[in-house]
């Protein structure tokens, strides 16, 4: 069935004068079962009620998303998440206490308010509260729990600015929350917390050391997630993500040895005619003769990183780069989650700097 385009209305929230007509023409919408792009700390969340059957399943088909893919439950109060779950144990109350709001989705026993469609059939449920206060006003005036997923077309980066949200799915959704960059700019570390001991299924905004702290027992994967035997995986995670239209490949190894293999690698690829771009740390940048190259932050700043990686990989495809050399980052805080996109965007394909 072809899909109707839709007139998609964008709303400016950060100006104090509109804010509020802004925030009530979005809960409205969600209200009526439409469908509304909204500012998280994260990325751009595209949000449905998610106990209207019928509005979440139009979020998977404006996204081209999988419908074993499950959604994200946002919240705007801790004590929002009681209906939602089956049980809610000390463990959960103490992380909610701790770190909501905030970028940790907890994976827990779903209740039966929760459609199917949401879980993709699970028996648990993935909840966050934001700590964005226009998605939390948004929630809390919708009156419902909201179902979202990153604003993007599936595969694609995520959407961490209004823009990268309409170039995606303009005509496709009611209304976009333009309530600037996001924060954080990587998703949410989800959380699985049903199995026997508590294991990271996709790392994110909430470092992994973060959680060690209120639990010993952690089991967090390596990189490459989707390949670990015996961890549960989320759902999510045999898709294709991130993914630039370009290569990438992905240059690990100490931070010298990196620099002079990606000046090497430039050089050859351009021999071979390859319009070649690189994704590099501010120290190394001006090193390097590519035809495109992309600043993502400071080498010993992870958090500048994960803000930037995003918008970079977006604008590395817009420069119609053939090839993209990307450095390996730091893996300690959130370099880990962005060490986990840049892996999952070169498609396994690394090159050991030596
Ligand atoms: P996105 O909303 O695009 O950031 O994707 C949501 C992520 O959360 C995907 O990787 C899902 O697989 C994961 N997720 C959501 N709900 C669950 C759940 N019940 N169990 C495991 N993973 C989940
Ligand atoms: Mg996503």
């Amino acid at each position: 069935m072809k899909q109707e385009e839709t007139t998609t209305l964008v709303l400016d929230v950060k100006d104090p004068q509109n804010r509020k007509e802004a925030i009530a023409t979005a809960a409205a919408i969600l209200q009526k079962g439409g469908l509304v792009a909204f500012p998280t700390e994260t990325v751009y969340g595209l949000g449905a009620n998610a106990l209207n059957e019928k509005a979440v399943k139009s979020i998977f088909a404006a996204k081209g998303r999988p419908a074993d893919n499950p959604l994200i439950v946002h919240i705007s109060d801790r004590e929002e998440v009681l209906p939602l779950v089956s049980s809610f144990s000390m463990t959960a109350r103490l992380l909610a206490e701790k770190f909501w709001p905030g970028p940790l989705t907890m994976v827990l026993p779903v209740s039966d308010a929760v459609p199917k469609i949401v879980t993709a059939g699970l028996d648990t449920v993935g909840i966050r509260l934001p700590a964005n206060d226009y998605a939390r006003e948004l929630i809390s005036a919708a009156g419902v729990p909201v179902a979202a997923p990153s604003a993007n077309v599936s595969g694609s980066p995520s959407p961490t600015s209004a823009e990268h949200v309409y170039h995606d799915l303009a005509g496709k959704i009611d209304l976009i929350l333009d309530g600037g960059s996001c924060e954080v700019g990587v998703e949410s570390t989800v959380l699985d917390l049903v199995g026997s001991v508590p294991v990271v299924l996709r790392p994110g905004g909430t470092p992994a050391e973060d959680l060690l702290r209120y639990l010993p027992d952690l089991v967090v994967p390596g990189l490459d997630v989707a390949e670990v035997e015996g961890i549960p995986r989320a759902p999510g995670m045999k898709y294709r993500h991130y993914a630039p239209q370009a290569r990438l490949l992905l240059v690990a190894g100490a931070p010298e040895k990196v620099a002079a293999t990606i000046r090497k690698e430039i050089a050859s690829w351009q021999a071979r005619g390859s319009k070649v771009a690189v994704l590099a740390s501010r120290e190394n940048a001006a090193g390097y003769k590519a035809d495109v190259v992309v600043v993502l932050g400071g080498r010993e700043r992870p958090q500048e990183a994960a803000q930037h990686l995003f918008a970079a990989l977006r604008e590395l495809d817009d420069s119609g780069a053939d090839i993209i050399l990307a450095e390996s980052t730091d893996q300690s805080g959130l370099g880990y989650a962005v060490m986990n996109r840049l892996w999952k965007a070169s498609g396994g394909d690394i090159i050991q700097a030596r």
